[in-house]
């Protein structure tokens, strides 16, 4: 048995400078923490960028202050970052595989730095993997690694998983790299999805554009067989149902609902991005108001949207619509003692997320696209009460698993806004029976066994491949 080897383009560390003194804090999403006891033990270790430019003189503190947390640095220059991280990574797979396709600027320049950089991740793992190691590679920065890599080590396990959908082909089609793009996959053996819409749409531009064949989920490629299965990705279930159950998150809940006095509090939190939906769901909230004047001063829109790229001209404009509606729906609708929606545009530490959980009676989701989404799992795991009603898009891969949620497509502000009615007047007998189910689904299939199951399925699929031999 070989290592193992994670590689994504982030690594699980926040890294901050305060002048030339660098402070890394080990990232705390679920993913990192369900990560932790494999990369940390023995041999093994995760590669990645770790999130800033650096400049020369500092690499070799921060790499060997990496090497002691099992981490390898990928270093990226500042023209890295604005080509193939911001420029093919975001302006053309993220809006392309968000079904976002007019937003994408398809740049020859972007591409050629996709390719280079996947090659310098490429040269990263070759420092250190073996011919028999396991390297499971995360996500969309890095579709031409695994086939890369295929090629110097031909006998290495290779799992991949994509953290954001895969479109339809006939979206896919548009990107003049696609075919390059689905011969990187393929170099895996294991390729994972959310959803097995994302798996269907995969095999079937593979179909369409590559000379390979399937049957039902295996892909034979060269005489190699390349699987492609669905793995929908989990929360720290535990994490979150204890979180609500401490002094702390209980004093800061109960300190929420004294603000709102009794108040409807509907919950929404995104990062700031077009995908998320954030624009249709103020005008479904806006809509609900105007309908039912009867709710003034009693519901409020408690709405997190988290700092993203507001660099980015298309970003900064989103953001200055959303700021414009808030601005148009609280001086429209307000009263002397109220105003609809509290708007903050910032990220909050996990135990003020967990007390805005506890405190929320509706959780509103309304991505327009969204691969999984785990706010609305980190709802469910928060309410150990079983109370609490979860508003969920048809288009977030979360609504699969969460049928008991409310389902509406985020286009329709009219359902949506007939939705948020459903919510603050549905019984508690029906908000337990359908709580318990989603809490049922989350727990069982938290982040932890996600992991489980993606390595089992990578270690029967390779012995599956050497018995064929
Ligand atoms: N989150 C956070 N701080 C905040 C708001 C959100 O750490 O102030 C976390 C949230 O708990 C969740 C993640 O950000 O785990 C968002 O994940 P999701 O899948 O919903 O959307 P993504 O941003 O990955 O598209």
């Amino acid at each position: 048995m070989g290592k193992t080897i994670i590689v994504s383009n982030r690594l699980p560390v926040k890294l901050t400078s305060d002048g030339d003194n660098y402070q890394l804090t080990p990232s705390e999403g679920g993913l990192a923490t369900a990560l932790n006891s494999i990369f940390t033990s023995g041999e093994n270790l995760w590669i990645g960028w770790p999130g800033m430019e650096l400049p020369d003189n500092a690499r070799p503190e921060i790499t060997e202050k990496l090497r002691n947390l099992s981490l390898k640095p990928i270093y990226l220059s500042q023209d890295e970052i604005n080509l193939f991280y911001e420029g093919f990574s975001n302006e053309i797979l993220w809006p392309v595989f968000h079904y976002a396709s007019s937003y994408a600027r398809y740049k020859e320049e972007y591409w050629e730095s996709y390719r280079q950089v996947n090659q310098k991740f490429c040269d990263a793992i070759l420092e250190v993997a073996e011919p028999e190691d396991t390297i499971w590679i995360h996500d969309y920065q890095l579709l031409l690694l695994p086939d890369m890599v295929r090629r110097q080590l031909p006998q290495s396990t290779i799992g991949f998983f994509q953290h954001i959908p895969f479109p339809s082909y006939e979206v896919f089609r548009l990107i003049p790299w696609r075919d390059q793009l689905l011969e990187g996959m393929i170099g895996s053996d294991l390729i994972g999805f959310h959803t097995f819409e994302d798996a269907r749409h995969f095999i079937s531009s593979c179909n369409h554009i590559l000379p390979v064949q399937n049957s039902a989920n295996v892909i034979t490629v060269n005489n190699r067989q390349v699987t492609v299965e669905v793995f929908p990705l989990g929360v720290d279930f535990d994490r979150f149902n204890q979180l609500v159950q401490s002094p702390d998150v209980i004093k800061k809940a109960s300190e929420l609902k004294h603000t709102f006095n009794d108040a409807h509090i509907i919950l929404t939190i995104d990062r700031l991005d077009y995908s998320k939906g954030i624009v249709q769901r103020l005008q479904a909230f806006d809509l609900f108001l105007e309908l039912h004047p009867e709710y003034a001063e009693k519901i409020n829109l408690y709405m997190i949207v988290v700092p993203s790229r507001d660099n980015v001209q298309q970003y900064r404009d989103l953001k200055n619509e959303i700021d414009q509606l808030v601005g148009n729906i609280n001086a429209k609708r307000r009263t002397m003692q109220w105003h609809p929606i509290q708007y903050f545009y910032q990220s909050f530490d996990i135990e003020t997320l967990s007390a805005l959980y506890s405190t929320a009676d509706v959780c509103l989701v309304t991505p327009m696209r969204d691969g999984m989404n785990l706010v609305s799992k980190e709802y469910v795991a928060s309410r150990v009460n079983n109370t609490g009603v979860l508003i969920l898009s048809e288009m977030a891969g979360a609504s699969k698993e969460l049928v008991d949620a409310i389902i509406v497509n985020p286009n329709n502000i009219g359902e949506v806004s007939r939705a948020i009615e459903q919510a603050i007047t549905m019984t508690e007998d029906e908000q337990m029976r359908r709580m318990e189910q989603m809490r049922g689904v989350t727990s069982k299939f938290n982040v932890k066994h996600w992991v489980k199951i993606f390595f089992e399925k990578l270690t029967e699929v390779k012995a599956n491949q050497a018995s064929m031999l």
